[in-house]
């Protein structure tokens, strides 16, 4: 079979320990083969990332910029461990971190369904899409280690000089304090993502915050939901049929564990963080939940909502084959190029991208499955393969579908 072309490159953004190694499988076994690969190729492993004092990382996020769509592997977020670790000059910040704010967009992640494995929570019957703001909070704080008694205050100065200030804590002894904003045009541009992907998906959209603590804060992102609800938005919901509501996030949670899924919840970042984490466990795994970025301007970065899977990284050191699911980072190369296909109109790339997943779902659903979820299917006696017997087993699907649908 004639591999196929691509037109334009996608941003290929390769990543750290086990999640690097199935991202090499992933590409050898399941892309190569059938595409004509181009990408523009940047390593932001943790040891590239010191070499090039993260600069990789910079010029990542403008390649996405240019290119319109990435796709990025699992990296390191370095604490001081890993300083130790990897011998580094400097506690490099979270590279997606760096493309977030690059990209100002918002990062939406879905839980992949399969239908042997039953949500924990059993009325979940539809998948739930966390809708993570990507910019600023605690991300973007500044913060300070109080080392004794003392005053704190919180001061804004305006560009004419002119300033305004509250004091925030009289410190008797040791304590912490942090800085933390985002900017209205940055809550407006995760409003919009947000109204408009509910209508893609024709789910409805649910937003929760803390207003009533946060009655400047936390109001101002409740505010700018309900203008832009009203002024942009609120015909086409009703003529979808779908809905936007605000609720207390306390409130939203005890709600969303009663409901049956099916909707879009958009989440402050923080919130976005824990939750997706929260909604994939009961899901399934971490490796069945995909994540990607869109930013205002409609570019596009695609990968795993997981890490770099550190423990069965060691073990596969140390000659063992780990039974990793790459489900979340094959997920996140079809996004990419299925994306690309769309952009450029190659219908074959598009074509290809729908086959692989539709092959890595078909494998697991006959029963062979990586160890994370083993144990949740139900209804058949799973065979628990290695990350690379799963991957060869797609691979083996994916032709069969490929020819089925050539001959
Ligand atoms: P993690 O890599 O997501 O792994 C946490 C645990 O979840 C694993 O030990 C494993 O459990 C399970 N797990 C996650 N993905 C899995 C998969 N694909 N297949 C099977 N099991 C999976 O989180 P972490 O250990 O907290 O973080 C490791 C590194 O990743 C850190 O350095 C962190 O900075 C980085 N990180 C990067 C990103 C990113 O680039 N987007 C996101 C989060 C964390 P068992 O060990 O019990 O099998
Ligand atoms: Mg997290």
């Amino acid at each position: 079979m004639a591999k196929i072309t691509m037109l334009n490159p996608i941003v290929e953004m390769d990543g750290d320990e086990m999640t690097r190694i199935l991202w090499g499988w992933i590409k050898e076994t399941l892309i190569y083969p059938f595409i004509d690969l181009k990408t523009e190729y940047y390593d932001l492993s943790l040891p590239h990332r010191e070499e090039t004092g993260d600069q990789v990382t910079i010029d990542a996020g403008k390649g996405i910029l240019r290119h319109q769509v990435g796709v990025k592997c699992a990296t390191i977020t370095p604490n001081t461990a890993r300083m130790e670790e990897y011998r580094l000059t400097h506690l490099w910040k979270s590279p997606n971190a760096t493309i977030r704010a690059l990209l100002d967009g918002t990062v939406f992640r879905e839980p992949i369904l399969v239908s042997c494995i039953k949500p924990v929570v059993p009325t979940w019957v539809k998948p739930i899409t966390i809708a993570r703001h990507a910019y600023g909070d605690i991300y973007k704080g500044v913060e300070y280690r109080v080392p004794a008694a003392g005053t704190a205050t919180l001061v804004f100065t305006d560009t004419q000089g002119k300033t305004w200030q509250e004091g925030i804590c009289r410190f008797e002894g040791p304590g912490v304090l942090q800085g933390i904003h985002n900017k209205d045009s940055s809550i407006r541009a995760f409003a919009h993502a947000c109204f408009r992907y509910a209508l893609d998906k024709q789910q409805d959209l649910w937003f929760a915050a803390k207003d009533t603590i946060s009655k400047q804060y936390d109001h101002t992102f409740k505010e700018i939901f309900q203008q832009t609800f009203e002024t942009e938005y609120q015909d086409s919901f009703t003529a979808s049929g779908i809905t936007y509501r605000y609720t207390l996030i306390d409130d939203a949670i005890a709600r969303a564990i009663r409901s049956a899924g099916g909707f879009v919840w958009a989440c402050k970042n923080y919130d976005g963080d824990v939750l997706s984490d929260m909604v994939s466990s009961v899901f399934g795994s971490l490796g069945m939940m995909t994540s990607v970025l869109v930013s205002p301007e409609g570019n596009y970065e695609y990968e795993a909502a997981h890490g770099t899977v550190t423990r069965h990284y060691y073990r596969h050191l140390q000659g063992e084959a780990t039974s990793t699911n790459p489900m979340a980072t094959i997920f996140a190369w079809t996004g990419a190029l299925r994306k690309r296909g769309d952009l450029d109109q190659t219908e074959p790339l598009s074509t290809f991208a729908n086959a692989l997943e539709k092959a890595s779902l078909l494998v697991i659903e006959s029963g062979k499955m990586t160890q994370d979820i083993g144990g949740l299917c139900t209804g058949m006696h799973p065979v628990i393969l290695s990350s690379q017997e799963f991957i060869q087993a797609v691979r083996f699907q994916l032709e069969r579908l490929l020819e089925s649908r050539s001959a």
